[in-house]
């Protein structure tokens, strides 16, 4: 049997993030009949409070399923085979995006970027200036590219489609980003939106959604590619306006719960909350990046930072995954690691969901031992910097 490992286990993974002891407790019950009054309240409270979230007062469909389910549906509901889009590229999970759009028969373009960077909007407009038959249907973001921690200026995309007069829509991915930093679906003109439940709302993975507003809804009513499961025109349809088959309750009930902690708090509260505690992160970063061969933030363009995960380049030669298994192994600390070509390079701290100020400076003292114990070359004074950072914030 493996030694116990006393205390809390950390979790600083970039999604799945902590779950809230009210949302846990909201989510332990028996199973009721989905379709009584009783639960029809909590599904329509849930819709509500999403709406609120995300700015839109646009339809808004549930799957069973996690963030795949969610891109899967959006795109086989609003596509026929053979409809071009253009993906803006940055990271594994934009090239996961568009690799699946694929195997439905979309004519996908990746606008290839630095992954360090992110979108070069310069490139972008020219692409669609280029595109004078309007071949593209639609151009498709990740806002917060959890990979790479490099989040997309939404509203710079927004009015370069429109500087283009280009009837692309704009779909996002705002999968890492909803409930940790600024997005607004309808004052961004953004179409559609594909929304998961394990970061920011501080759920258990699972349920996935997308929001779509009426230029969406146009399109999905034209789309030929074949669906089920996730047919919009079905869910319209149903009483259950919104969802197919049996409805899980547990995740509303936890969703309901998440929701009022989220607006107890103020929407902009927790913007600013996730700003505060990424600044700090990134402060700790910088510092120890001080020496000769430190880590580094792999995002460059810090008008891009992401306030939802960090994303630390370690010198060459240094295995990430070594250093995580390190944190985890001996001080029972969970980060994330790097995915696709990043992989081994990078590691990730999560500072999304339920987190404050001293569960911050758990992980990233930790980390600070780690990267001593391990031999990582690193300049101290992580953790001053960044209890630095959260003084002059608070
Ligand atoms: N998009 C982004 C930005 C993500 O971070 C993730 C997962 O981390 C996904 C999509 C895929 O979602 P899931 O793993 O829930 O299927």
């Amino acid at each position: 049997m493996a030694p116990r490992k006393p205390g809390r286990h950390f979790f600083a993974n970039p999604g799945p993030t902590n779950i809230p002891d009210s949302v846990i407790a909201a989510m332990s019950r028996n199973s009721m009949d989905f379709m009584e009054a009783d639960f029809l309240a909590v599904f329509d409270a849930a819709r509500a409070g999403l709406q609120r979230l995300l700015f839109t007062q646009g339809e808004v469909f549930f799957y069973a399923s996690t963030g795949h389910g969610a891109w899967e549906a959006t795109m086989v509901n609003l596509f026929s085979p053979g409809d071009q889009v253009l993906m803006i590229g940055g990271g594994f999970f934009s090239s996961q995006w568009a690799a699946l759009s694929r195997k439905f028969g979309l004519a996908v373009e990746v606008l290839e970027v630095d992954w360090r960077t992110g979108v070069d909007l310069d490139r972008l407009k020219a692409r669609l200036a280029a595109d004078r038959g309007a071949e593209i249907k639609a151009v498709c973001a990740v806002h917060n590219e959890t990979s790479t921690s490099v989040a997309l200026p939404l509203p710079e995309i927004r009015a370069v489609i429109d500087a283009a007069r280009h009837p692309a829509l704009f779909l996002v991915d705002t999968i890492s980003s909803l409930g940790c930093f600024e997005f607004r679906m309808a004052d961004w003109g953004i179409d559609a939106v594909v929304g998961g439940s394990q970061k920011g709302l501080m759920l258990p993975a699972g349920l996935a959604f997308t929001a779509a507003g009426p230029r969406a809804l146009a399109a999905h009513a034209q789309a030929k590619t074949p669906r089920f499961y996730f047919d919009w025109t079905a869910m319209l349809e149903r009483r259950f306006r919104g969802f197919t088959g049996t409805v899980p309750i547990t995740p509303f009930f936890g969703m309901v719960e998440a929701l009022r902690l989220i607006e107890q708090e103020g929407i902009p509260a927790v913007w600013a909350r996730h700003h505060r505690l990424a600044a700090a992160t990134r402060a700790a970063v910088t510092a120890w990046g001080r020496s000769n061969r430190g880590p580094e933030l792999y995002c460059r363009d810090p008008s891009r930072y992401s306030d939802s995960v960090t994303t630390i380049l370690l010198p060459e030669g240094i295995n990430a995954d070594s250093l995580r298994a390190l944190l985890l192994e001996r001080f029972n600390v969970s980060t994330g690691g790097g995915l696709g070509t990043l992989s081994g390079k990078i590691f990730r701290i999560g500072h999304m969901g339920d987190l404050n100020e001293a569960m911050l400076l758990g992980t990233l003292g930790t980390v600070e031992m780690a990267l001593k114990l391990a031999g990582i070359p690193h300049a101290p004074g992580g953790v001053a910097a960044a209890m630095e950072s959260l003084t002059q914030s608070a």
